[in-house]
Parts: C-alpha cells; sequence; structure tokens
C-alpha cells in the first residue's frame, strides 16, 4: 500500500521497516533451510535452532481405518477426552471437556495424571465403554523429544503449565502409571502427538495430497512428510513406508540472530517484554499473541509523534497487550467509508477524537502487520514445499488467526505462488484436528502393529 501518497512522509518513515520486499522473504526462506537440514543431521541438531523432532509417524491415513478410539487433547485452551468413531470416510465425534484447575496445573505430575485418569475414566463410564480394550491416542501440544511414536520426553512446559516432575520424562509412562494406580481402566495410549500433526492428519483423511500441516493460532509450528532416510535423529527402525513426518518447532527459527534484519523497534519491544526473552523469534512476527501488540506499539509510536488521534493517548493504549489480535481481525474487515468497528473499538480503548483519516491510518498499520506475518508464514511454507519438491501439495491450517483473519487466507495463497513457483498447492481449514489427528494416528498405529 502507498503509504506515503496517503499519509506523507513522516508516517512512512515509521512505517516503511514493516514493509518487507521479495529479496527479503527470499533471504528469510534461505536461511530457514538452512536452519532445517541442520535440525534434520544427527551431529548439528544440538546448536539448531530449529530442531525438526521425529514424530515416528509413518504413514497418513488411507481412508480405511476404521474402529472406536479414545483420543486425550492437552496444551490448547481446554483439556478434552474424546471418542472418535472411524468407519472409512464416516468420522462420529463424541467429546467432553474438563477443566484443569490452577492448583493442578502448577502442582505434582503424579497430580496431574492421576487428574486425567480420572476425566478418561468418568468419559468412558458415562458412554458405556467400560468393558471394551479401548486404544487412545495423545494430542500432546508441547514441545517433546520422541523415542517412539508413544514415547514423549517434555521438552519444557509452556502455555500456563508447570506440573514438577515430567520435564524430561516420557508422558504415556506417566499416563499408563496413572492408569495402573487406579486398576479400573481398560485403556492403552498408543501414540502422542502435536496438533500440527494432528491436524496434516485429520486433512490427509480426506484429501490424499495433504502432506504438511501448520498452526496460526497463540503460536505458529508446522510438520511435513520427509523422507526416512534424511531423518537422522529419529531411534530404532520400525517397519513401514520410507517416510515420517517432522514436527518443526519453526517458531524457534531466527533463535540465533538470523532474523535481525527483519525485526523492527516494535518486534524488540514485543520480544524484551515476554516470558521467553530472545527465543521463539519468527512465533512472534507471525502468532496470534503477538501480533495485537505490535499494532499497538506501532499505534502509539505514531500517535507519540503526533501522527494519530491529534496526540491523544489513552490508559488503554498505553497498556501492554491490551490492543488484542482480534482487532486486527475487526478493523481489517470495516467498513471502509464510515469504519463503525474501528470507532467501537478505540471508544472502549477510551480514545475521544477519532476521525476517519486516523481509522483509515489504523486499518493501513494493521494491513501491515497483518501482511507481514501472512507473507513470512508463506515464505515458511514456500521453504518446505520447495524442499519437498512434490508437484502438487496440500498444506492443513488450525488456529483462529488464520481462521477468522478475514485476509489471511487470500495473502499466503498470492505470496505462497511466488516464493515456490512451479508447485501446485492448496490451503485447506482443519476441522477438530486434535481430535481426529490422534484417533486416526492411533488407528493407523493399530493397523501397522
Ligand atoms: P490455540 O492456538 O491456543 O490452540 P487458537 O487457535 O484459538 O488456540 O488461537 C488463539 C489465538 O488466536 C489468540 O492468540 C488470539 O489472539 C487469536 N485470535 C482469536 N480470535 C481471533 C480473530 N478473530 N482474529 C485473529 N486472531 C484471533
Amino acid at each position: 500500500p502507498p503509504t506515503r501518497r496517503l499519509f506523507g512522509r513522516k508516517v512512512e518513515n515509521i512505517l516503511r521497516p514493516l514493509d518487507l520486499s521479495d529479496d527479503d522473504y527470499h533471504t528469510v526462506m534461505q536461511s530457514m533451510l538452512d536452519q532445517m537440514e541442520r535440525g534434520l543431521g544427527a551431529a548439528t541438531n544440538d546448536t539448531a535452532p530449529i530442531k525438526m523432532y521425529p514424530t515416528y509417524v509413518r504413514a497418513v491415513p488411507d481412508g480405511t481405518e476404521s474402529g472406536e478410539f479414545l483420543a486425550l487433547d492437552l496444551g490448547g485452551t481446554n483439556f478434552r477426552v474424546l471418542l472418535v468413531t472411524l468407519k472409512g470416510q464416516e468420522v462420529k465425534m463424541d467429546s467432553k471437556i474438563f477443566l484443569i484447575p490452577q492448583h493442578i496445573m502448577l502442582g505434582s505430575g503424579k497430580h496431574l495424571f492421576d487428574h486425567i485418569a480420572e476425566c478418561i475414566y468418568r468419559f468412558v463410564k458415562e458412554h458405556n465403554l467400560m468393558e471394551r480394550k479401548l486404544p487412545l491416542g495423545f494430542t500432546f501440544s508441547f514441545p517433546c523429544r520422541q523415542k517412539g511414536l508413544a514415547r514423549a520426553m517434555l521438552t519444557t512446559w509452556t502455555k500456563g503449565f508447570k506440573c514438577e516432575g515430567v520435564e524430561g520424562h516420557d508422558i504415556v509412562a506417566l499416563l499408563h502409571e496413572a492408569i495402573t494406580r487406579r486398576g479400573d481402566l481398560n485403556v492403552e495410549c498408543l501414540a502422542v502427538i502435536n496438533d500440527t500433526v494432528g491436524a496434516l492428519m485429520s486433512c490427509a483423511h480426506t484429501d490424499r495430497k495433504c502432506a504438511v500441516g501448520i498452526i496460526l493460532g497463540t503460536g505458529s509450528n508446522a510438520c511435513y512428510i520427509e523422507k526416512l532416510e534424511k531423518v537422522e535423529m529419529a531411534e530404532g527402525n520400525e517397519p513401514g513406508p520410507p517416510e515420517m513426518l517432522i514436527n518443526t518447532e519453526w517458531g524457534a527459527f531466527g533463535d540465533d540472530g538470523s532474523l535481525d534484519f527483519i525485526t523492527t523497534d516494535f518486534d524488540r519491544q514485543v520480544d524484551k517484554h515476554s516470558i521467553n526473552a530472545g527465543k521463539q523469534r519468527y512465533e512472534k512476527f507471525i502468532s496470534g499473541m503477538y501480533m495485537g501488540e505490535i499494532v499497538r506499539l506501532a499505534l502509539e509510536k505514531l500517535r507519540k509523534n503526533g501522527l494519530l488521534f491529534g496526540g491523544e493517548g489513552s490508559y488503554h493504549m498505553a497498556t501492554r497487550g491490551r490492543f488484542y489480535t482480534k482487532y486486527v481481525s475487526e478493523v481489517e474487515s470495516d467498513d471502509t467509508d464510515s469504519f463503525p468497528m474501528t470507532k467501537q473499538i478505540f471508544q472502549e480503548l477510551e480514545i475521544e477524537t477519532v476521525t476517519d483519516q486516523d481509522c483509515r491510518l489504523v486499518r493501513h498499520v494493521c494491513a501491515l502487520v497483518s501482511r507481514r506475518a501472512a507473507f513470512l508464514s508463506s515464505a515458511g511454507v514456500a521453504c518446505i514445499l520447495n524442499k519437498m519438491k512434490r508437484p502438487e501439495v496440500t498444506v492443513a491450517v488450525d488456529g483462529s488467526l488464520y481462521r477468522f483473519h478475514p485476509h489471511f487466507h487470500d495473502l499466503m495463497m498470492e505470496k505462497t505462488r511466488v516464493l515456490a513457483p512451479g508447485i501446485r498447492y492448496k490451503f485447506m481449514l482443519s476441522e477438530d484436528g486434535s481430535g481426529k489427528g490422534a484417533a486416526l494416528v492411533a488407528a493407523v498405529a493399530n493397523r501397522i502393529l
């Protein structure tokens, strides 16, 4: 968008760093590729910021999976237990949300897994499934170093959890110990996956071309299908197809400084005030937890220079985290003649005088920040597509940012075309990937076992 013509040279000088060129995106892709290759290599993984964790998921579903499976989903906004019934393309799901109280989130690991076992018990009892032996798939969306499909050592807790005695331990063993302590459950966990793998598996069930899964929600991550011979970090040597899904943990891209060349003052402040300064640098450009705050910092800078709201600020606009990422979606969806939603937002934020020209500038800032986020996500996707070299790929996507932002999808389509020329791709929204995906992995495991 032509910043200078619409808003003048001073505004342009402040916002220019948010506007990246295709050369910049190509540089980003090249260094992401380097970091991914380092993550895959056994000799280089230790120092690679992108960890490229093996998932031990070897095959995508072929649509013939059938049976009843339990699934657990921990690590998103809620903890859920699900019963998934697969019968070819037909998928039936029944789920229940259980609360994890704060004292359990911050208590002992034993207490957490006893609580999870108790929730499984209540669910199974309610569904009259006590007599059956049920295979279970566990979507556990925290970084794990896996040693097998059903062996996952938690690297570090995130997202408000901090249970003692779990980091460095196998969460499947902890779950099975809790189940054994009770003695009244006939459940076996066959697989642990994270939400990206869930999204990929769930889309692959209906679309055989699906080979990449990405998350654009609170955080950002991606997984894809890699040739087995490239996966040097995987242990053991189970029979199966010569491929494995890799959980990239690409959010940590740039933690070695390789994205400093596109980092603005706004990004530096976001990082500095986060609980994980210096970490997850790529994720901080892109995901829902940070985008609103980047916009707020840019608006504050314009305002302090007398270029917005006649220089008038407010307590709310000066408060970290107060400009929500969902506002960015609302501003960009607003009517461009009278800006009713934008004016409503700033009324809530207690800015007294908001002109139409102010609204235009706010919208422009939101568009610059979300466009950069979408294009950087495209750079990530294009990097993976170019690396996989398949002629046609479906990319499964999950997360509220992608789901609810009015232009994210279109922007990603546009830029991926430029950055991954010659590859046919489409983005497919994943519906309930965490539940369905976990059941599908358990089903595939069941078939291979
Ligand atoms: P999670 O990633 O925790 O599983 P979600 O996919 O729902 O959960 O993502 C939550 C993130 O999405 C939050 O950071 C929030 O800011 C962002 N978000 C929620 N609603 C919207 C919206 N309408 N537009 C853009 N982002 C949104």
